[in-house]
């Protein structure tokens, strides 16, 4: 844990988010300011900065892409969503513990601005 991040004090519940699921490496919440109808982020326990710090962590990789499918077919994203992970400042992140933006609900334009 990252004792100023955020996110961290979300996953520690010293902070309460709107929780949606969680397993034992991740953890999922909705966006406070949700751009598609189903907006939620779905983060590993673990902190890192971004994907790149944890593809070294397989184990918590593989457990963040799992619950963003089981989020994605709660809520009922049976046509299309979309999974992105804003790295570095030019990409637009903006808090860094490493989170995948699970957003669906409406169509989605492809490539994003
Ligand atoms: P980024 O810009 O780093 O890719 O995404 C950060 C996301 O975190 C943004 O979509 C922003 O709305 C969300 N966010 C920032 N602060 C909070 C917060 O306090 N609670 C929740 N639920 N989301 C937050
Ligand atoms: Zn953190």
């Amino acid at each position: 844990m990252s004792v100023d991040c955020l996110f961290c004090k979300f996953v520690a519940r010293e902070i309460e988010p709107q929780v949606v699921a969680e397993s034992e490496t991740a953890f999922a919440f909705r966006d406070i300011n949700p751009q598609a109808p189903t907006h939620v982020l779905v983060i590993p326990k673990r902190h890192v900065a971004n994907a790149a710090e944890l593809a070294q962590h397989p184990a918590d990789a593989a457990g963040v892409l799992a619950l963003a499918a089981q989020v994605a077919q709660a809520e009922g994203l049976n046509t299309g969503y979309r999974l992105v992970t804003n790295t570095g400042a030019d990409a637009g992140q903006t808090v860094f513990h490493c989170h995948v933006h699970l957003l669906g609900g409406r169509g989605l334009g492809w490539p994003p601005g």
